[in-house]
């Protein structure tokens, strides 16, 4: 059973299908001149337009790269360069994905200044801390369209109105959010936007970032002139293909698909709720990927939940993919201000369009009595069970 989804889905039929010949048979350079070349390229302009109509602007303003880190990277460090002349100061926030933080940190390393805005207790960012962070110095705001560890989404118009209100651009890690939440970048006032293709039932390893006409951003991949001369290398037709394909065929299934998953994810929580004491569900319930559902669960460890799920059959996460295997408590969890006990005892379940009721009830069943197992060997809940019996 898989509930996984929000670390990688796996390819969709319709989309494998609809890449298949540009690896054995249409597999000519998109660069080349030669008909083999042109049906390629044909191929990775058509995903183009497709994902450039998902967001309401232009093919032209859609660059394709290997997926969301790679477009993170270079909408932070490659606008940062090429706008370093007008300041050096960069405002993102305290949960941002590593793809972003990380990139903000070699930035700080380069002399740039990072205001790392904090959020509320569900995750929401202050907007009055971010209108005040904003100086004559900033170049740039990254902030995250939702969340990958605890599905909070931001309020991305009002961040948008506040950037472009003081002349400052503005950045979203849309990679979670694409095709769940519908963005019109217009309307939205966003200058520049990551994707990726795995997380929506496309292929792994291709993404796309978009930048609004007349932005300048630095060369991040030297070589060819793909890309309109931005971002050089080979495409991966069939790569991006697929991407244009799983865009496609998520915004035609999305209000059936997105109803399904967030029924069952709502079910999935009643049913924690209902046979598990002493849970916590953190980030966002009025605003919030349908898909995702954090819980903490107290005096027992993430990782044997994890191990002991996994020997049920069950795939789940501890936080974030990247920072499994990390004994660092989460920062997104800390920063909401959940007790760094209660961030090591947390489970990340992201429900996709395949998952069904009769796996939500096994998952349920497997988890009560891990939950109860674990809970009958922590010396924690003994001691605080002994306790509240001696008073
Ligand atoms: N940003 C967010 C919010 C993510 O959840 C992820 C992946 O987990 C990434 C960026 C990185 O995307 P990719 O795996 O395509 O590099």
């Amino acid at each position: 059973i898989y509930l996984d989804y929000a670390a990688t889905t796996y390819v969709d039929p319709e989309v494998f299908e609809a890449a298949k010949p540009y690896f054995c048979e249409a597999y000519g350079n998109a660069s080349s001149q030669h008909t083999f070349g042109q049906d390629a390229a044909k191929a990775v302009e058509h995903a183009r337009m497709i994902i450039a109509a998902e967001i309401g602007t232009k093919p032209s303003e859609i660059y394709f790269t290997s997926g969301g880190t790679e477009s993170d990277n270079y909408a932070i460090k490659g606008v940062a360069n090429a706008r370093k002349s007008k300041g050096k100061h960069v405002i993102t926030t305290a949960i941002e994905h590593p793809a972003v933080l990380n990139s903000c940190k070699w930035l700080e390393r380069q002399g740039y200044e990072v205001t790392y805005l904090p959020v509320d207790g569900e995750g929401v960012v202050d907007l009055q801390a971010l209108e005040s962070a904003i100086r004559e110095d900033t170049i740039l705001i990254s902030v995250m369209t939702a969340n990958n560890e605890i599905g909070t989404i931001q309020p991305i118009k009002e961040i948008g109105r506040i950037a472009k209100a003081h002349g400052v651009l503005f950045h979203t890690d849309a990679v979670q959010a694409f095709t769940t939440v519908k963005l019109d970048v217009q309307e939205c006032g966003i200058d520049l936007m990551s994707m990726s293709g795995h997380k929506i039932y496309g292929m792994k390893g291709v993404g796309a970032l978009y930048v609004r006409n007349g932005i300048r951003v630095d060369k991040f991949v030297s070589g060819g002139e793909q890309e309109r001369n931005l971002r050089a290398g080979t495409h991966n037709t069939p790569a991006i293909v697929a991407f244009g394909k799983a865009v496609e065929v998520a915004v035609r299934d999305r209000a059936r698909n997105l109803a399904h998953i967030e029924g069952l994810r709502d079910y999935l929580k009643a049913e924690i709720e209902r046979n598990i004491p002493e849970v916590r569900f953190n980030g966002s319930f009025n605003n919030r990927l349908p898909n995702n559902l954090s819980v903490s669960f107290k005096y027992v460890e993430g990782e044997a939940i994890l191990l002991r799920l996994d020997l049920d059959g069950i795939a789940a996460s501890s936080g974030s993919a990247c920072s499994s295997g990390s004994l660092l408590p989460s920062h997104v969890l800390l920063s909401i201000g959940v007790p760094i006990e209660e961030s090591h005892g947390t489970i990340r379940f992201t429900l996709g369009k395949a998952t069904t009721k009769e796996e939500i009830d096994y998952t349920v069943t497997k988890l009560t009595k891990i939950i109860e197992e674990l809970r009958f060997m922590s010396p924690l809940f003994q001691q605080v069970k002994g306790e509240s019996k001696n008073v």
